[in-house]
């Protein structure tokens, strides 16, 4: 995934209404992790790339009437856009399926996901007034009060690897809905279905200015488009270490900031939960897309007496898994998204083994004697490790891989499986499964993590609300929350009966 000096075969900057190459000439490889092959090349925009789209951002935003539109017009370019969405539903899907190595069914899935994103905030936006008079006994008779709903301004928008055109469009669809105009910057890793969604954002009539589009690796552009005084909000989806560098120079600016960031997530099971339904729970919360799933349920949680038999149930099935190329549609989950993130998740087994934990399947990458199709792409069978207790670095640290920790709780021990869900520093999600609804709740009401799910493990919707406790984040992304991030408030007294104030009385005019 390397630089270099060959020409993207199409221009992939959208800089000022323009599709243009990098300034000075650079691409980056696109890699295939299926097979570890180049698949295409992209440009790699520079600091006076990234410049000049904040500029030509920041003039749009300042003298368009883009911001000042009645929110009908922009709410009608989303529904276009949710259209052309499904249009193009099996382009994107291919492209996803070949940057990111997920299966077809899930890059689809992705797609109807983020329609469905498109139309609920072309819905949501029309639900917040333009502005507001405000009646209150607090305000004198004389003074009549607006709070005006206004967008924020030149909006960062950074997205992570693993959701590339998911989570692109929770921030798009919200910021283009209120009036904002927006810096899109895709993981160097993944950029494919952000290029074409771009496309498709200016063919529904979105004016050209207001989405510029760069790709390029953080390490070379990111402190620009989250440091530069025309910038007003930087939302980013990713890891810790980047978001906490994106808070500091956001501090530094005074700038909005929504962080999304990583998750160790506990996944509670009772007891009292039918077996059959717990093992196929908690093989879906964990190796679903190869455990690179932000939410991913790696932590089990599992009441004593049905502990042996769950994991057992689960190891199973976690050796059955079919792994293969996402376009196979045998394939149940594809590959590590790069070699070196595979070699980041390779190297926890050696920690956790060195900490105690008990490895019970998995481990290691596929043995290509026995599957020669997937020697050459990032694969990592799927793991399980038991025996893990809280102070190993395995039940902390996210792997963002297919391993699975497994901690027990005593029989009856509510209260426990409450505190070893909450002691992470992260807090994104997790699940509680359990035949006793009741108990179930008043657990979920107990866990510090943004999203619960009981009896379930991993569904959303726009209409609800994403987002982290703890070191998972300080934003909020979907429902009417992932909407007010992208909303002014401003404030309008107006004098009804203009009057002598009379502070200073006695300099007569
Ligand atoms: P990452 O932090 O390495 O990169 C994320 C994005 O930030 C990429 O576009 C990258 O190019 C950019 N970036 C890197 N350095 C930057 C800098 N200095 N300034 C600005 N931008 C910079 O994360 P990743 O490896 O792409 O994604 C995996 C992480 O994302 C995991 O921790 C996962 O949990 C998290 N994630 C969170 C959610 C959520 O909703 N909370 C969703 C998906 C992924």
């Amino acid at each position: 995934m390397s630089t270099s000096s060959k020409q993207a075969p199409e221009p992939t900057l959208f800089i000022d209404g323009q599709w243009c190459h990098s300034s000075d000439g650079q691409s980056r490889e696109v890699i295939n992790p299926y097979d570890g092959s180049v698949h295409t090349y992209v440009d790699e925009a520079t600091t006076k790339d990234a410049e000049r789209a904040i500029e030509s951002a920041k003039r749009f935003f300042d003298t368009s009437d883009w911001p000042h539109l009645k929110c009908a017009d922009r709410v009608a370019l989303l529904n276009k856009t949710a259209d052309f969405l499904q249009r193009d539903k099996a382009i994107l899907a291919k492209l996803e399926v070949h940057d990111t190595g997920k299966t077809m069914r899930e890059a689809e899935g992705d797609v109807d996901d983020v329609t469905a994103t498109f139309r609920f905030y072309a819905k949501a936006a029309l639900e917040v007034d333009e502005e507001k008079v405000v009646k209150s006994e607090f305000l004198p008779s004389s003074a009549k009060n607006v709070i005006r709903n206004e967008p924020v301004g030149v909006c960062t928008l950074i997205s992570p690897w693993n959701y590339p055109l998911l989570q692109i469009c929770w921030k798009l669809a919200p910021a283009l809905a209120t009036g904002n105009v927006v810096i899109i910057k895709p993981s160097e890793v993944t950029p494919l279905t952000t290029i074409h969604l771009t496309k498709l954002l200016v063919e529904a009539g979105f004016p050209a200015k207001a989405v510029q589009l760069l790709t390029a690796a953080g390490s070379n552009i990111g402190d620009t488009i989250c440091q530069h005084a025309d910038v007003d909000l930087v939302s980013f989806t990713g890891g810790l270490a980047t978001g906490r560098r994106i808070i500091k120079s956001c501090a530094e600016g005074v700038k909005r900031c929504c962080l999304e960031l990583g998750g160790k997530n506990p996944n509670i099971v009772f007891a009292d939960m039918p077996l059959d339904l717990a093992i196929d729970n908690v093989t879906t919360a964990v190796f679903l897309h190869s455990g690179q799933v932000c939410s991913s349920g790696a932590r089990l949680i599992v009441e004593d007496s049905i502990a042996d038999k769950l994991v057992a149930g689960v190891v199973e099935k976690a050796k059955q898994i079919k792994m293969g190329s996402g376009f196979d549609e045998s394939t149940e989950t594809g590959p590590l998204v790069s070699e070196a993130h595979l070699k980041k998740v390779e190297a926890y087994i050696d920690v956790a083994k060195a900490e105690g934990a008990k490895l019970l399947c998995g481990g290691s990458r596929p043995d290509p004697k026995q599957h020669p199709d997937l020697a050459k792409g990032f694969f990592f069978l799927p793991t399980v490790f038991d025996k893990c207790d809280r102070s190993m670095r395995i039940v902390q640290e996210e792997t963002f891989g297919p391993i699975l920790t497994v901690e027990r709780f005593k029989d009856g021990d509510e209260a426990q499986a409450i505190y070893l869900a909450n002691d992470t520093k992260y807090g994104l999600a997790g699940g509680v499964q359990s035949g006793d609804t009741k108990k179930a709740h008043r657990v979920a009401r107990r866990m510090r993590h943004g999203t619960i799910w009981i009896n379930n493990y991993g569904p959303f919707s726009p209409a609800g609300e994403w987002g982290g406790y703890g070191l998972s984040g300080n934003g909020r992304e979907l429902g009417p929350s992932g909407l007010d991030e992208y909303i002014e408030k401003k404030h309008i007294w107006e004098e009804t009966e203009p009057a002598l104030t009379n502070w200073f009385a006695k300099s007569k005019l």
